[in-house]
């Protein structure tokens, strides 16, 4: 069987995103998004084929969302049968797993054994599993993890500086996130460039609402700004990613309550914390360009902290094919770009004026100066990277 028809099931805290896609030749046939889910007032939003919006019963969950997307999929005549196959993202598969994998007994253990490192979205993510398991019970079912492809880092990389008991009894270490884009942007990279993957080194930023900088070597990857959790590193829309460890005992000391310093670096920080105005890049960039100075300081620290960790990045590599930018931000910003590589002359890497303002609507457009090393704006597509990883390990068959 050659052509699939697959569901790709992202389930957050309190939402689902579910798209129904073909496999190996990716188009997508329906995609919905329900929000809110275990409030009084979730919804479902239909984004394909079709736009609708109605609102699910006060206290519906994953499983009624599901439910409701599958009831309207089959209205529709889109779905009247089981899928071939469920891929599922799940955000930490911790030590555990490098790949993606075939779900079975052991590997949802595993899944829930990794609940510790990620308590709000590893439960949602076996909630989703286990409602599309009880629908389709014969159905094979995939994970697609966000950590597994920076299970490659170098132990250099991936350790802290603390007692190594930490390591040992609380598996304290460096994971890192957003593997499933920035490994789709090494393929696309890699196309563009006319090499295979496995010999393709690249520094890929993927800057969304979450933000992430990863060094890729030789098809690899080697560092990654994201840590132990997703808090670490960039500046992004509402964490502060990097701060001086020093600041919990110093805000402790000042009555502070662990839970609400938690609260303040993951959702009162990045840009909404230094601007005040907001986490969205685009308002704030409007805003900046209305003469608003925290909005406007706001973006460049937003964009320093990234060169820096670009400039880091080249630690890891002995050669650079191209620098990537995706997400919201990396793909739709030319004024991110070009306030961040205006720190990075020093490695020779020069936009061109013109194509970064317009980049081709490519499926990767360069924005380089000519004679100067590649600078990349590519789309990211998790979702299709979750259908091919499924398409994949239910077939045996390598996706084109
Ligand atoms: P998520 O991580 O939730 O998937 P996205 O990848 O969609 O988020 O990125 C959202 C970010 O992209 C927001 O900060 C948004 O303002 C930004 N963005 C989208 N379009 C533009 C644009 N034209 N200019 C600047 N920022 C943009």
């Amino acid at each position: 069987m050659d052509q699939q028809h697959l569901l790709i099931i992202n389930a957050g805290s309190s939402s689902l995103k579910l798209t129904l896609a073909t496999a190996p030749d990716y188009r997508i046939l329906a995609a919905f998004l329900a929000e809110r889910l275990g409030t009084d007032t979730p919804t479902l939003n239909q984004k394909a084929p079709q736009n609708a919006s109605e609102s699910l019963a006060a206290g519906s969950g994953h499983h009624e969302a599901l439910e409701a997307c599958l009831a309207r999929l089959n209205d529709q005549g889109l779905l009247t049968r089981a899928p071939d196959a469920v891929g599922h993202r799940v955000v930490h598969g911790g030590e555990a797993f490098t790949d993606s994998a075939l779900i079975d007994d052991q590997v949802t253990a595993a899944i829930d054994a990794c609940s510790t490192l990620a308590p709000l979205h590893n439960p949602a993510n076996l909630a989703g599993i286990r409602a599309t398991q009880a629908l389709y019970p014969d159905c094979p079912q995939v994970a697609v993890f966000d950590t597994a492809f920076h299970q490659s880092l170098p132990e250099a990389a991936y350790h802290y500086a603390v007692p190594r008991a930490l390591y040992r009894d609380h598996g304290v270490r460096r994971y890192g996130f957003h593997g499933t884009s920035h490994r789709w942007i090494l393929q696309q990279a890699a196309g563009w460039l006319e090499q295979p993957a496995e010999g393709t080194s690249i520094i890929s930023a993927h800057l969304g609402n979450g933000c992430s900088v990863t060094a890729v070597r030789d098809g690899r990857s080697v560092d990654t700004s994201m840590g132990l959790t997703p808090l670490e590193g960039l500046v992004m829309g509402t964490r502060s990613g990097d701060v001086d460890p020093g600041l919990f005992d110093f805000l402790l000391r000042r009555g502070y309550g662990a839970e609400a310093i938690h609260d303040m670096l993951n959702r009162e920080s990045g840009l909404l914390g230094l601007s005040g105005v907001s986490h969205d890049m685009r308002t704030l960039t409007e805003a900046a360009e209305d003469g608003h100075e925290q909005a406007d300081l706001a973006v460049n620290v937003f964009c320093f902290r990234l060169a820096r960790y670009i400039g880091a990045m080249m630690a890891s590599l002995d050669r650079l094919d191209a620098l990537v930018f995706t997400g919201g931000i990396g793909e739709n910003s030319p004024l991110v770009r070009q306030r961040t590589l205006a720190h990075l002359g020093i490695f020779g890497l020069t936009l061109d004026g013109d194509s970064n303002r317009h980049p081709e609507p490519a499926e990767a457009a360069g924005i380089h100066a000519s004679g100067t090393p590649p600078v990349l704006v590519i789309p990211t597509d998790e979702e299709q990277m979750i259908a091919l990883d499924t398409h994949r390990l239910t077939t045996g068959r390598r996706s084109p």
